[in-house]
C-alpha cells in the first residue's frame, strides 16, 4: 500500500445472494483484511487471495462465509495462517458446522497442528482489534443468529459496518461514540412489500432504514448493500422515492479511499 495513512475499501459483493454479476457479501480493506467472505474466491485472482492476512466474520449465515473453505484450500500450505477473526459464538459455530471434517477438511490443523492453514482469533465485543495498520472493533447487532458489526478505523477516519442486522440502537451508538465517521454501510436486504420475511429474518427494508435514519450522524453517507438480488428493481425504486440524498444503494467493486 502506498499510503497507510488512508482507509481503502474495496466492495467486492455488496449483495444478499448470488447470480451472475451479483456477488455475496464482501469487502476488501487495505487489500489485506476481508470482512466477511461471501465472494472471496471469485473476486479475488490467486496472487490477491494470497495477500488477504485475515478474515473478519460479522456472522456465520452462508452468505459471508460461502468463498471461506475454497480461500483456505487456496492457501494450503503457505507460511503463515490466514486467520479468521470474529466474536467467539461465530467461531464456535465455524469449528462445529464447517472445519469439522465431514462438510470440509479440518484446516485448524493440515497440513499440520504446528503449522494450519487457518487460525481461529476470538475478537472479543468493544475490544479493537489490530489489522495492519487499521483496527476493528466488533459490536453486537439484532439478527437471527449472533451478528456483529464492525467500526473500521485508522487514525482520523472510521467507517461503521452493520452487519446483518435488524434496527438496532447500537448502530447508532458506535456512530455517534467514533469520531471520523466517514461512511456507515448499512444492510438493506428486503422491500417493503417483503416487510414480513424481513422482520422474521431480521433484516431491514427502505421504510425502515428511513426511520433509521433519524438517529444517523447528519452528513454522513449511508451505502446500502446486502440486497436479497430478487428483491433489488423494487428497492430500487423505494429508495429514488424516498429522496434522501444521504442514501446510496452501493454498487459492485466500488472503492473508496477515507
Ligand atoms: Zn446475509
Ligand atoms: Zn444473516
Amino acid at each position: 500500500m502506498s499510503d497507510r495513512k488512508a482507509l481503502a475499501i474495496r466492495a467486492l459483493g455488496p449483495y444478499g445472494g448470488s447470480a451472475p454479476g451479483y456477488r455475496l457479501t464482501t469487502f476488501l480493506i487495505d487489500g489485506e483484511s476481508a470482512l466477511d467472505a461471501g465472494c472471496l474466491t471469485d473476486a479475488l485472482p490467486l496472487a490477491a487471495q494470497r495477500r488477504v492476512r485475515r478474515v473478519f466474520l460479522t456472522h456465520a449465515h452462508f452468505d459471508h462465509i460461502a468463498s471461506l473453505p475454497l480461500l483456505a484450500e487456496n492457501l494450503y500450505g503457505l507460511a503463515a495462517p490466514l486467520e479468521i477473526v470474529a466474536p467467539e459464538p461465530v467461531l464456535s459455530a465455524l469449528s462445529k458446522h464447517i472445519f469439522n471434517d465431514r462438510i470440509w477438511p479440518d484446516f485448524r490443523r493440515l497440513p499440520s497442528r504446528a503449522r494450519p492453514t487457518v487460525r481461529l482469533r476470538p475478537a472479543p465485543e468493544g475490544r479493537p482489534f489490530r489489522a495492519g495498520a487499521a483496527t476493528f472493533t466488533p459490536f453486537a447487532v439484532s439478527h437471527v443468529v449472533p451478528s456483529y458489526g464492525y467500526i473500521v478505523s485508522k487514525p482520523g477516519r472510521c467507517a461503521i459496518f452493520s452487519g446483518d442486522t435488524e434496527p438496532a440502537d447500537s448502530i447508532w451508538t458506535a456512530a455517534r461514540r467514533a469520531k471520523n465517521v466517514k461512511a456507515i454501510f448499512l444492510e438493506l436486504s428486503f422491500s417493503d412489500t417483503q416487510a414480513r420475511v424481513a422482520r422474521a429474518s431480521r433484516h431491514l427494508t427502505p421504510s425502515l432504514v428511513r426511520s433509521e435514519l433519524e438517529r444517523a450522524p447528519a452528513r454522513v453517507p449511508i451505502y446500502l448493500y446486502h440486497m436479497k438480488p430478487p428483491s433489488l428493481a423494487r428497492i430500487r425504486r423505494e429508495i429514488a422515492a424516498m429522496k434522501e440524498p444521504r442514501l446510496r444503494l452501493l454498487e459492485s467493486e466500488r472503492s473508496f479511499r477515507f
